[in-house]
């Protein structure tokens, strides 16, 4: 059915969700499966810089980034381990949704899998923002794992 998909990981039980959901698909047709992960408090760190100090910036950065590295490695061996056999990894800064739209058309793939929700689950709503807006948007077929 697909030839590549995209699936965005947070760290969340929604995105390990929608991780399993995505290896359904690609390991019945042999498909890639490229994983991305964008580590949200990066995007912020600079309004914070003044006041605080740099070398408590950058070793935040880099607990972050560590961080970061740490949910995409989970999330690959957990892919292999659920019989995907092509994967790639991305890890990239700034806006996620605005992220996960721009690998899909880069990466040519024909479907994003994600989850409804992630890790800001707790107001309720059907959908996140980050979901919503890539739902909106997204060229391809977008699976929203619920
Ligand atoms: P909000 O962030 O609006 O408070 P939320 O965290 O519950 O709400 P979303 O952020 O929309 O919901 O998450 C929905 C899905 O989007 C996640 O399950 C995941 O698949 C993807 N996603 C969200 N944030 C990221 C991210 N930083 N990197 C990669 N994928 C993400
Ligand atoms: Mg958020
Ligand atoms: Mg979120």
């Amino acid at each position: 059915m697909f030839k590549s998909v995209l699936i965005a990981v947070d760290g969340s039980e929604h995105a390990k969700k929608a991780l399993e959901v995505a290896c359904q698909l690609v390991s019945k047709e042999d498909a890639t499966l490229h994983i991305l992960h964008i580590p949200e408090a990066l995007t912020h760190e600079t309004t914070l810089v003044w006041g605080i100090g740099a070398i408590a910036i950058e070793s935040s950065r880099e607990v972050l980034e560590e961080a970061g590295k740490s949910v995409i490695e989970r999330a690959s061996e957990a892919a292999r381990s659920m019989g995907a056999s092509h994967v790639e990894t991305h890890l990239s800064k700034g806006d996620p949704a605005r992220n996960i739209l721009r690998h899909a058309e880069k990466l040519g793939v024909e479907a994003i899998v994600m989850g409804s929700r992630g890790l800001g689950d707790f107001a309720g709503l059907m959908m996140g923002s980050v979901s919503h807006k890539v739902t909106n948007s997204a060229k391809c077929t977008v699976i929203s794992v619920r």
